[in-house]
This record gives C-alpha cells, structure tokens and sequence, in this order.
C-alpha cells in the first residue's frame, strides 16, 4: 500500500521571519552601498543566513566599539539598553522586531508600572526573553524568568506577600506549561493577571500539528534543534505519536527503518524553516515510499 504522506498547513515560516527575511534583503537591493549587518542571526537556519551572507549582510555576534551603516535587531528584539549601545556606536538602528514580540515587551511594561510582580514565562536565557525582562526592569526589580515550577519555587514568599502577580509568555511557548506555571501561582496570588502572550501563528502551529499526529504513526519536525519554537513543536507531538526531529532532509538516513515502517506520515516544520528545506524532506521520502 502506498504511504500518506501529509503536510501540515501551518509549517515554515512564520509571519514575523517572513517580514524580517524579505525586509532585509530589501534594504540591501535598495541601498547596495550600504553596509548592513544583524545583530545575532536573522532567523535560526544556516542556509539563510549563508544566503544573507553572500549578499553582503553580515551577521555579527557582539557589538564593536565603533561602527558604521546600518544594524539590524532582529525579530527577537533586543533591551532598551542594547538598542542604546547600537547607536552609540554609530550604527543607525533598523528595527525588525517581531511586532508580536513588541506586544509581550509592551505588556510586561504595563504589568510592572502597575506594580505586579512579573513573571515571564519562558527560557531565561532565550534573546526574546532576555529583552522582554529588560524592558520590564525598567520600571520594577520584581520580575522573575522561569519554564517549571521548580524555578519560580525561591521567590515563592516574596510573591505571596506581594499579592498582585502579573504573567506574560515567550512567544514560543507551549500552552501546556503556561497552565501548570498560572495553576501554581494561583495558590500564592490574591490578585492575578495573565496576558497569553503566546503568539497566534505559534498556537495555529502546534494546535494543527497535534491533530495530525493523532492521526499519524510517524511525525517529522523539520527545523533548526537551536529554534525553541520547532524543539518545543516535537516535544508536544512525541507525548502524543513517534516524532522525529530533523534539520535537513540528510538526516532521514538515520530513520529509514522507522519511515518504511510507518504508513501515515505528517510533516510540519518551525517557524523559521525556509519551504525549499521542507520540501527536500517530502521528496526524499516520496522516494523511500516509492
Ligand atoms: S514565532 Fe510568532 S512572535 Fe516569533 S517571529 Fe514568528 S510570528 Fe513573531
């Protein structure tokens, strides 16, 4: 019998890639003169930022001292102090963050004006996350990162006394674990505000995804391991079917025991994975349906 082999709808980029993507090479063609550099990579996936690369669109990791032209803050955004020190050195700033991203930032700020005490649910050491509790601290020290329990368990005096508990979330996040985390701080909040800051293409992603591994003995993730948002993706579907996470279609060598065993096959893919590199995938596996 031949395999189904299904595509999910929402796989590949994400709004916010796309804008950051096309909007930079745009700059470029319009002003070749120019120098243009991103802070950090664009987007996590090495054919694209090789692409960039080539069309002069340098990636650069730390800030130099001195600079000239135009840096570009990615989608993940950055700290008002970053944004600062981009200027400071002589670089006119070209802001790509996502406008998404830009929302969580505006929140958190809110929340913690009106002195909640703030607690980002997400990775600590995630840029977007980074540059959403910078804003935050701006304007109150009692802000806390944390994806478990366990994380937000120290501060849990600090936050009972406080009363008034304020939560946003990385973009990227899975629904599951901003429940377990609001479940907890319901037993030490009298007061609660929750903004779902979880973004709409994230949520289409992972809801549509699940579906399909409900239905399928093999689900392939296709993405960077370094996106959250695509590691996250995998995560939720193992619980549910056999899932296997890839970057390129190579690394389906390792699994060809698995796809010739598996009959209905669904794909999906991060937000940050270009279409040529999904459909790689779905033709080498045509090929070893065949
Ligand atoms: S995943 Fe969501 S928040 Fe992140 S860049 Fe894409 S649309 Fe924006």
């Amino acid at each position: 019998m031949p395999k189904e082999i299904r595509l999910a709808k929402f796989a590949g980029f994400c709004y916010g890639v796309k804008r950051a993507v096309e909007t930079v090479k745009k700059l470029k063609l319009e002003n070749p003169q120019r120098e243009i550099c991103v802070l950090g990579e664009l987007i996590h996936n090495t054919q694209v930022i090789e692409e960039l690369d080539k069309m002069g669109i340098k990636s650069i990791h730390t800030l130099p001292k001195k600079g000239s032209g135009v840096c570009v803050v990615r989608s993940h955004g950055e700290s008002p102090e970053v944004f600062k020190q981009i200027e400071q050195a002589g670089f006119e700033v070209f802001d790509l963050t996502c406008p998404d991203v830009k929302k969580v930032q505006q929140q958190a700020i809110e929340l913690a004006k009106e002195n909640y005490y703030l607690v980002i649910v997400g990775k600590a050491q995630h840029p977007e996350v980074i540059a959403i509790k910078a804003n935050a601290l701006q304007y109150s020290s009692n802000v806390i990162v944390a994806d478990t329990i366990e994380q937000i368990q120290p501060y849990a005096n600090g936050l009972k006394t406080h009363k008034k508990i304020g939560v946003v979330v990385q973009t990227t996040q899975m629904i599951s674990t901003l429940n377990e985390i609001v479940t907890y701080l319901t037993s030490l909040a009298k007061e609660l505000r929750i903004a779902n800051t979880i973004c709409q293409s994230t949520s289409m992603r992972q809801s549509e995804a699940i579906e399909l591994a409900k239905d399928s003995d093999l689900m392939i993730v296709v993405g960077s391991k370094k996106s959250a948002n695509t590691t996250h993706l995998a995560e939720i579907l193992k619980d549910i079917t056999k899932t296997i996470h890839i970057e390129t279609e190579k690394e389906l060598d390792k699994y060809e025991e698995l796809i010739e065993a598996s009959q209905k096959i669904s794909i999906t893919a991060g937000a940050s994975t270009p279409d040529n590199v999904i459909e790689k995938v779905i033709k080498k596996i045509n090929g070893k349906g065949e």
